[in-house]
């Protein structure tokens, strides 16, 4: 039987299968992409579907259902979620969603509709979903994921069950990731809040480059650091330098770091010259351009802009 569970979805997994003795229609998983929701729930639905499940709740891996499952062809199960092409879930698909729920059962009790990704319903959607819970039929059980609750309309929260997918014990997230050969990998699990299934989405030496001109900004390490990367969606980059700069005025104000604790001694450095009008300023801005760090635009250019600015921050 193969286990597509996290170390750390122990309690959670089986906080679920509890659940399914008074089972609601529509459950809400709350927790980040990297705890690994999509995995619970998929387990999850494969033992509600299960023709023969052992005395916990949990699959069986043998029975027909199991086998469909697995093969990603249960009659039950349907998977609402983005389409190619596409950047938000469409009332088309929730409109197949309705046909799929139109027909009862194939094999057993419970038809499953799993919505991915559900802050990725825009309004439209939304308000056709809510109509399918509102009245949904007896045998329909809705699973919700979700990266962030407060996206999501209201309504929709108010028809779930909701439930809040618990983070790793930092032992626990220490031990999955040692085998990874992630470079950096203890810095990447503070920066990502103990959450273990995160992409590095910048190299090694990019990494450093970037560490080194925000440590010690200068015109030199800015051309060092956009010459190493590709003119491409700054958005990760973005990230990384608001998450300094909150650092940067926590560590001025209280003395703590939240993400970059192995680079105290930068901001050791940074803290006393450090502008908080100018800091505040630049994080605004940073947070109005990762809304639009997708468009097409000369990204190089506007990154070397936004770290000169960041210099500036430390200029009397
Ligand atoms: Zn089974």
């Amino acid at each position: 039987m193969i286990d597509k569970r996290y170390p750390w979805q122990i309690d959670d997994y089986r906080y679920l299968l509890k659940l399914k003795g008074r089972l609601p229609q529509a459950l809400l998983i709350d927790g980040a992409k990297g705890l690994g929701g999509i995995n619970l729930a998929n387990t999850f639905i494969q033992s509600l579907l299960c023709e023969n499940p052992d005395l916990n709740g949990n699959y069986c891996g043998l029975c027909n259902s199991c086998s469909l499952y697995s093969l990603n062809s249960h009659p039950d199960y349907y998977c609402l979620s983005v389409e190619e092409d596409e950047k938000a879930i469409t009332i088309s698909s929730v409109r197949a969603t309705t046909e799929f729920l139109a027909v009862s059962t194939h094999l057993g009790h419970h038809k499953v509709v799993l919505v991915e990704d559900a802050n990725l319903l825009n309004i439209n959607s939304s308000n056709a979903l809510l109509k399918i819970l509102e009245e949904p039929p007896s045998y329909a059980v809705f699973i919700l994921l979700s990266d962030n609750v407060g996206k999501l309309l209201p309504t929709i929260v108010s028809r779930c069950q909701k439930y809040k997918l618990s983070v790793p014990d930092i032992s626990v997230a220490k031990a999955y990731l040692a085998d990874k050969n992630i470079a950096n990998s203890e810095f990447w699990l503070t920066y990502n809040n103990n959450c273990p299934l995160f992409n590095v989405e910048i190299t090694e030496e990019q990494f450093d480059l970037l560490i080194k001109v925000l440590s010690k900004p200068s015109v030199d390490k800015i051309y060092d650091f956009t010459n190493s990367i590709e003119n491409k969606n700054n958005a990760i980059i973005f990230e990384f330098i608001i998450k300094w700069l909150s650092d940067l005025i926590s560590y001025k104000l209280t003395g703590v770091l939240k993400y970059f604790t192995a680079y105290e001694d930068a901001f050791i450095d940074l803290a006393p010259k450090e502008n908080t009008s100018k800091t505040f300023y630049l994080q605004d801005k940073l947070n109005f351009l990762l809304e639009w760090a997708s468009h097409p635009l000369n990204h190089k250019l506007q990154l070397e802009n936004i770290l000169f600015q960041y210099q500036q921050v430390f200029v009397k």
